[in-house]
């Protein structure tokens, strides 16, 4: 009964996959809803998942020669309002400190939604001459952006995330910069986190509040929907100009720096829910799982059963291991390690400890092999291996069926009618034709891909002469 419970508990993805994304964020113990409206409380089970992103992508940052930093959480109003675009993105979702203990402050200070200006201002100060280029700093932090509806992981007033800014002497040079962000995040996510992403630059009416241009990431979750996953933004010298970042080159001339940023937040754990997760809750790739391998005794009350357990843990040194001593019954375990998304299950009992072998179960197909204690260490590494790349495999697939492609606005229409995915089509590159598109059918332009296809020569939408392929979907 009690084992049935913990299974029952969660919906269907077919029956209502945000109910099911819901009921998993809760049930695997990644998160708490938290008394601060709007914020949650992220648990071990999802802090550990996080801890795992910061460590490897950070090790991948500082292979491209990023350098971590800490600026203050606090924006005051005037530095806020230098950059005119960004200052009007930013100003309908940040939260206001008015007061210092009893007394109003002169001035009031925001809480970082996002730190350009502090860079910024600092940047100012601390860059004189070519010699001080390139600044290529990142900082690991939480922003808080006053959003009215919110979601685990997807939107939530705090969140955690990176946000790298970069300062260059020449336009090519941040440029380089910006797409070579994109491509470490676009990596990161094919090979950590098994999830595929189309990589292109956002539209005018999409990209960043005051950037020259936004590169993005686009991954498909389960149900079809787009979410961004990580964006890059070439600033040109627009912020330097706000700000007054200038440097003497080599050739003594006074110029204005080109800057970067990049950033990827804690909702990429939503992502991974979305992508990978099945009805009995989630399933992580074995790169990022915190713990890859639960050794599950079966009557552990019986002699030499713990023993064997914990010496197989030993064996498995090499692995992130752990083993389920709890009082709880094994078929409890069982849907607690699937609930949590634990890569390999191994069961070990008495009969098996007899025979010299225990069964291993992989989360993501249910496979269950045999495997002989002393092929355990290799049948291991080679289960969560062969895992890693058929997630990957199965989402690519799931990307690939889902991606469809409209010439007419009638096809355009329908297939966003009747399924649910990305559809790829021509547009004319006018603001007013993506808005018109955005209002009648929900859908917005997810990116124009770099890896561009000639579909047609007409727009798929207001029939002018087209200039880009889009990518469309509806988005989280
Ligand atoms: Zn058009």
């Amino acid at each position: 009964m009690a084992e049935k419970k913990l299974v029952e508990a969660i919906t269907s993805m077919s029956e209502d996959f945000a109910q099911w994304y819901t009921d998993v964020v809760k049930k695997a113990e990644l998160i708490d809803y938290s008394n601060v409206k709007g914020c949650m409380v992220i648990k071990p089970a999802g802090y550990a998942i996080w801890e795992n992103i910061q460590k490897l992508l950070d090790g991948r940052f500082k292979a491209a020669g990023v350098e971590n930093v800490y600026m203050p959480m606090f924006i005051p109003e005037s530095l806020l309002q230098k950059e005119k675009d960004h200052v009007e993105g930013f100003a309908p979702e940040v939260a206001w400190v008015t007061h210092g203990g009893l007394n109003p402050l002169p001035e009031r200070m925001c809480v970082r939604p996002t730190s350009e200006t502090l860079f910024c201002d600092f940047y100012k100060g601390d860059i004189h001459s070519y010699r001080d280029l390139p600044k290529v700093y990142n900082q690991w932090c939480s922003v808080v952006r006053w959003e009215k509806e919110t979601r685990p992981f997807l939107r939530s007033r705090e969140f955690l995330w990176q946000e790298g800014h970069t300062a260059h002497a020449t336009a090519e040079e941040a440029e380089e910069r910006t797409e070579q962000m994109l491509n470490i995040y676009a990596d990161f996510c094919e090979e950590v986190l098994a999830i595929p992403v189309i990589k292109g630059r956002k539209t005018e009416k999409e990209k960043f509040a005051g950037a020259h241009a936004t590169y993005t990431i686009e991954a498909m979750m389960h149900d079809g929907k787009a979410l961004q996953s990580g964006t890059s933004h070439n600033f040109g010298d627009g912020f330097a100009k706000a700000f007054g970042i200038q440097f003497t080159d080599k050739d003594n001339q006074l110029k204005y720096v080109h800057q970067t940023s990049w950033g990827v937040s804690t909702r990429i754990i939503g992502a991974i829910i979305m992508v990978h997760g099945d009805d009995s809750g989630l399933v992580l790739p074995p790169e990022i799982a915190p713990t890859q391998v639960m050794i599950i005794p079966i009557q552990q009350k019986k002699e030499g059963v713990l023993k064997k357990a914990y010496e197989l843990s030993e064996k498995l040194g090499n692995f992130r291991v752990k083993v389920d001593d709890s009082d709880k019954s094994p078929g409890w375990k069982f849907s607690e390690q699937e609930m949590r998304g634990i890569p390999l299950r191994v069961e070990i009992g008495p009969k098996d400890i007899e025979a010299g072998k225990c069964i291993i179960c992989r989360r993501d197909t249910r496979e269950k092999f045999e495997v002989a204690f002393n092929e355990l260490e290799k049948t291991v590494e080679e289960l969560l291996a062969k895992m890693q790349k058929e997630m990957l495999e199965r989402a690519k697939k799931h990307l690939e069926e889902h991606t469809y492609t409209a010439l007419s606005r009638e096809e355009f229409e329908n297939i966003f009618a009747e399924k649910t995915g990305f559809v790829k089509a021509m547009w004319c590159g006018e603001s007013a034709c993506e808005e018109a598109i955005k209002e009648n059918m929900a859908v917005t332009s997810r990116c124009m891909p770099f890896k561009q296809e000639c579909l047609s020569d007409t727009c798929v939408y207001c029939g002018r002469p087209a200039k880009k392929m889009v990518y469309w979907g509806k988005a989280y």
